[in-house]
């Protein structure tokens, strides 16, 4: 198997990283084999998964800069038991580094393709933006998984990730598509959350997951303590929606 998802969204605070951690989480808890790659100089992922950012001896940096080999750069100890490539400031500067090289596109899908099938499912935490960090994490991918918050601004930006992706497919990673919407922070008594989330059903048909990650405050506080919501409330209604949304995953995938 050996899935590989880029979970991208250009714009910043839809849910990328959230939604990263508690499925990675999510999936590890159900015997999956799963690692998450922490392509965002923020290292929001790598903090909400229990490791600290600013004392991390390696990072995605070592992998797409100086590809060090894969088991010297990985982080296994996280709360949410699966493998971290962990991300920080470094990350940035291999952004800057990554336009150096011949065939910048396609270094974390090299780096990669040795342990893709040591895993089941392999994330790559995306920054909020359409950058050089992006385009590996699309062309290594298998398909990308879209968070989107239902709200007005939520549709515009997106034909602009839609024709990064047609572009990539076209160019270096023929196999790339969509693998998911999901809706964010959904509030269904929003009137404009169920007309957006109604439009994004008419363009993206059953690419759309049935399940829906609701607002709620477990999640937002989850990472403050280092750990994925279902470490650290598992009864909350948010670690429930990501335990829910891994099922749904998992059957999409035994479909195909
Ligand atoms: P991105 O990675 O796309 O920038 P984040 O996952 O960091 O987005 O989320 C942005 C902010 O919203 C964070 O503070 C996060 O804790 C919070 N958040 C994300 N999802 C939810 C949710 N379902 N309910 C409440 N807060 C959330
Ligand atoms: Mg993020």
């Amino acid at each position: 198997m050996g899935k590989i998802i880029a979970v991208a969204n250009q714009k910043g605070g839809v849910g990328k990283t959230t939604t990263c951690v508690n499925l990675a989480a999510s999936l590890a808890a159900t015997k999956r084999r799963v690692l998450l790659i922490d392509l965002d100089p923020q290292g929001n992922a790598t903090m909400g998964s229990g490791i600290d950012k600013y004392d991390v001896a390696t990072t995605a940096f070592d992998l797409l800069v100086d590809e060090k080999p894969f088991d010297k750069v990985v982080v296994k100890d996280t709360v949410g038991k699966y493998d971290l490539i962990a991300g920080n400031g470094d990350v940035t500067a291999a952004e800057i580094k990554l336009m150096e090289f011949f065939a910048r596109e396609v270094r974390l899908r090299s780096a990669l393709a040795p342990i893709k099938d040591d895993y089941d499912f392999i994330f790559i935490d995306c920054p909020p933006s359409l950058n050089m960090l992006t385009v590996n994490a699309m062309s290594a991918a298998d398909s990308v998984l879209v968070p989107m918050q239902c709200e007005y601004y939520a549709l515009e930006g997106l034909t602009a990730l839609m024709d990064t992706i047609s572009q990539l497919a076209s160019m270096v990673n023929p196999g790339l598509g969509i693998e998911g919407v999901l809706r964010t922070m959904y509030d269904p008594r929003n009137r404009l959350a169920n007309d957006v989330s109604d439009q994004l059903k008419n363009h993206f048909g059953d690419k759309v997951y049935r399940t829906v990650i609701p607002r709620n405050v477990r999640l937002a506080e989850a990472p403050s303590f280092g750990a994925p919501a279902m470490y650290y409330d598992k009864s909350s209604p948010g670690a429930k929606a990501y335990l829910a949304l891994a099922g749904e995953i998992i059957r999409r995938a035994e479909q195909k």
